[in-house]
């Protein structure tokens, strides 16, 4: 491949952004990302079908920056630019991005750093944070000799106006997707706001089955946190469906990657009434803890476990190559909405109805009720709780975690609850809507 290396007229330039925690993550996310392919691999198609993309070279020539990768074959290549944080959003077929993590944060020019990953089943993306306005003055992947490819994207830097334009374009063209990887700023989905719109009265509940896609969760024995999840999730949904009083809508329904500011937009945009995350926790050092635990949001964590907990679980953005720096910065705004009482009030009452219910079917935790400053139930105005199902390092959870048996009481269970919850404790739909600015 050293026939592709560019001229040396461009620069690399120095490293930025360079943090120890985000590099183990991504190296884990790499070494993980096996699990999370065999367990996408419905479609039949393996890994080692994708084109292989290697050699990501980032340089800069006066006011033009040009990213590289080297492709063992030409592929579709889409691009377009998103303003606030300004980025530009490389949209690709599914690819094995053979790439040293390292490569990814290197900067210059008008970009800040660059990430990359599986999206979703057969989509991959490059995101290029912008330091400033930029256009793309070129996005292909060219053919080369023997069927390989090289990847090319030229940004060029542009004025805040030309900026502007190209992000006009780019919204009235309709980027399919892009709410999903966009973190500040998410827009819901479609599903949600078309059902949000209807008119319905039925309540509202939003099942959160937790990571998905280049984010598989907690990984214990080739199981990952995010396939348990989402088959509880999806029967949970079942259930809360089959009573006819309830409209249940799901951050996602498959193997995908959604974040977590998306996660609370999607609430929010359906006028949820009730918001459920479903999580699936480890402990490398304590195969003995175990249990169901359900948590609320709090800025100060009820204990050390709770606290450590939700710092993991507000990884997941960071897990799946987004960059949470900005994001960080909100967390204590975030945390201030949660001051919203009577959210903050109805989120107990849910959680302890939880836990009175779960109790009665399935193991609980020592300390089965506690809250910290999780990031996925901060939405202001939709009383939100989290659910640890129990602890995938534990065996005995484990094996419960997958058993049809288990998952089935459960599900009953936390259904129980949801319907006690609205019978006794919160005044009908509606009034969620009211809490809404
Ligand atoms: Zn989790």
């Amino acid at each position: 491949m050293n026939d592709l290396t560019p001229p040396p007229r461009f620069l690399d330039t120095g490293l930025l952004r360079l943090r120890t925690r985000f590099v183990a993550w991504v190296a884990l996310c790499a070494m993980l990302g096996v699990v999370g392919i065999a367990s996408a691999s419905a479609n039949g198609r393996s890994h080692n079908e994708f084109p292989v993309a290697t050699d990501a070279k980032l340089e800069q020539a006066g006011d033009t920056v040009r990213l590289t990768m080297a492709l063992s074959r030409p592929v579709e290549v889409a691009a377009s630019v998103l303003a606030g944080p300004d980025r530009v959003v490389i949209d690709l077929p599914s690819i094995n991005f053979q790439v040293q993590p390292a490569a990814a944060r290197r900067s210059g020019g008008v970009v800040g750093a660059f990430r990359f990953g599986l999206f979703t089943a057969d989509k991959a993306r490059i995101i290029i944070d912008l330091t400033q306005p930029a256009i793309v003055v070129r996005a292909e992947s060219r053919p080369l000799r023997g069927g390989f490819g090289e990847l090319v994207i030229e940004l060029r830097k542009a004025t805040r106006a030309e900026f502007q334009a190209a992000v006009a374009k780019t919204s009235s063209r309709g980027t399919e997707g892009d709410s999903a990887i966009s973190g500040p700023n998410p827009s819901p989905g479609p599903v949600a706001a078309a059902q949000a719109a209807s008119g319905d009265r039925r309540q509202t509940i939003v099942i959160d089955p937790g990571h998905g896609g280049i984010d598989p969760g907690a990984v214990v024995a080739s199981i990952a946190e995010k396939s348990v999840v989402l088959a509880f999730g999806t029967k949970l949904k079942e259930q809360l469906e089959a009573g006819g009083r309830h409209r249940v809508l799901m951050t996602r329904e498959d193997d995908r990657f959604v974040p977590l500011a998306e996660r609370v937009a999607i609430a929010r945009a359906a006028g949820a009434d009730l918001f459920i995350s479903i999580h699936a926790d480890s402990l490398a050092q304590a195969q003995d803890v175990r249990g169901a635990t359900v948590y609320t949001a709090s800025e100060r964590a009820t204990d050390a476990e709770a606290a450590r907990l939700a710092a993991k679980e507000n990884q997941a953005d960071s897990v799946a190559g987004l960059d949470t720096s900005e994001d960080t910065q909100d967390v204590a705004g975030i945390l201030m909405d949660l001051a919203k009482r009577e959210t903050r009030t109805f989120s107990a009452v849910f959680a302890r109805n939880l836990v009175e219910k779960l109790g009665g079917s399935v193991k609980m935790h020592k300390v089965p009720l506690r809250s910290a400053g999780f990031r996925v139930l901060s939405a202001p105005d939709v009383p939100s709780v989290l659910i640890e199902l129990g602890y995938m390092s534990s065996p005995k959870d484990a094996e419960l975690l997958n058993s049809a048996q288990w998952r089935a009481q459960a599900v009953e269970a936390v259904a129980a609850a949801v319907e006690g919850y609205f019978v006794s404790a919160r005044a009908p739909a509606g009034k969620a809507a009211e809490n809404r600015r």
